[in-house]
Formats: C-alpha cells, sequence, structure tokens
C-alpha cells in the first residue's frame, strides 16, 4: 500500500503513521525525521535545512525533492510506504507523481487528519519526545511516567512561535494540494481531534481497514 499522511503540524500524523506501520508492515518514510538526522549528523543538506526548521518555514523544494524520490525507488519501499510531511507543496506532489509515474505504480489514498487551528498551539507546545524509546507524551493530555520526565526533549520547532509559523505555511502552502488529491478520487478525510486510540480507528475505517 502507497499512502500520504496530510495534516497541520501536531495533528497526530507520526502517531497514526506508527499504527498503520505496524498493521500494514511498510515503510515509514518521515520528511521532517529525516531531515532532523542530517541536521544532528551535521551534513551539508542538515546544515542547509537547520535555519528553515528552526524558524518553522519550509525546507526549499529542491532539497527535500530528491531525497524522498531517491529513497521510495530502494527495495524496502517496494511492498509500499507512508510518506509523513510530504509532499508539503504543489511541486512536491507533481514531482512524487512524476516520479510514481515512471515506476510504473499508484498512490492508494492520501489521509487527511483534521485539526482546527486552536487546538494545535496547545498540543505543539506541550509535547516532548523521549530520545531513548522514541514515544512522544504531552505535559497535559499524555503526561510521561516520572522515571523518563528527566530526559524528554522539546523539539527546537515545537515553540509557540515557530509553530504559529508552520501553521502558516501548512494553509499557504500544503493546503493547496488537498484538491489536487481530491480531484483523483485518493482523499480520505478524518477529524483528528479526540484520543489516538479513536483516530486510528477512523483512520483505519477511512482506509478500508478494518
Ligand atoms: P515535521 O516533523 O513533519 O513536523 O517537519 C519538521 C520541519 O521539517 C518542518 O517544519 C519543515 O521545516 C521541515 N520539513 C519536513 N518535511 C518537509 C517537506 N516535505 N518540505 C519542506 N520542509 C519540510
Amino acid at each position: 500500500m502507497r499512502l500520504i499522511l496530510v495534516g497541520p503540524p501536531g495533528a497526530g500524523k507520526g502517531t497514526q503513521a506508527a499504527e498503520l506501520i505496524s498493521r500494514l508492515q511498510i515503510q515509514h518514510l518521515s520528511t521532517g525525521d529525516m531531515l532532523r538526522a542530517a541536521v544532528s549528523q551535521g551534513t551539508e543538506l542538515g546544515k542547509q535545512a537547520d535555519g528553515h526548521m528552526r524558524s518553522g518555514g519550509l525546507v526549499p523544494d529542491d532539497l527535500v525533492i530528491p531525497i524522498v524520490i531517491e529513497r521510495i525507488q530502494q527495495p524496502d519501499c517496494q511492498n509500499g510506504f507512508i510518506l509523513d510531511g510530504f509532499p508539503r507543496t504543489r511541486p512536491q506532489a507533481e514531482a512524487l507523481d512524476t516520479a510514481l509515474q515512471a515506476a510504473g505504480v499508484q498512490l492508494d489514498a492520501v489521509l487527511l487528519i483534521e485539526v482546527p487551528d486552536e487546538l494545535i498551539v496547545e498540543r505543539i507546545t506541550g509535547r516532548r519526545m523521549d530520545p531513548v524509546t522514541k514515544v512522544i507524551y504531552h505535559l497535559k493530555f499524555n503526561p510521561p511516567p516520572a522515571e523518563v520526565a528527566d530526559r524528554l526533549e522539546h523539539r527546537k520547532d515545537d515553540t509557540e512561535q515557530a509553530c504559529r509559523a508552520r501553521l502558516g505555511k501548512y494553509h499557504s502552502e500544503t493546503a493547496p494540494i488537498i484538491p489536487f488529491y481530491e480531484s483523483r478520487g485518493l482523499l480520505r478525510r478524518i477529524d483528528g481531534v479526540g484520543t489516538p486510540q479513536a483516530i486510528t480507528a477512523r483512520a483505519f475505517e477511512a482506509l478500508g481497514l478494518t
């Protein structure tokens, strides 16, 4: 299965991707994770991406597109993948389309997780990750156990200012890809408000996985 997850920052794309990959046994390709790895490894890509990411802007298309196109051609993606955080612009959607057509394969669905803006800032600013287990907690909605509390990390772009910038980019750059997929009959919309378990149930149902 070849899926795309779309939604504003903090919609729960990463959480739902984890549930979907364990059910479908396909690769999880998160451009945010790839870019954060490049930043922490200090690669040329990472150096160029860092400032854009910290401020809540988008990394330019000419840096992001090649890493995804190259990645989806690897043997471990032949059975399928979930793209999480890509495409985020119309040129990215078009580049993906061209690459999939050239490979003779098609997308199965685009899952849109909808969350109102007013919930996003609270979700994002309280988000913390355990660097050991990679589990994501929320200080209010999903508090971490005491034994991991001291080691939790706060993403550099999970500040209120960067969050508002990311939300702005979502509406101006990413939302325009929704009609692109809707017109092809690929779009599945789900309500992203509720417990992670409730949203997983909606996602599975929308994708015909129940
Ligand atoms: P995420 O983990 O998906 O929230 O992504 C974190 C940040 O990485 C974003 O705010 C962007 O700065 C950058 N990023 C991730 N994916 C993309 C993409 N497809 N295009 C441009 N920038 C991206």
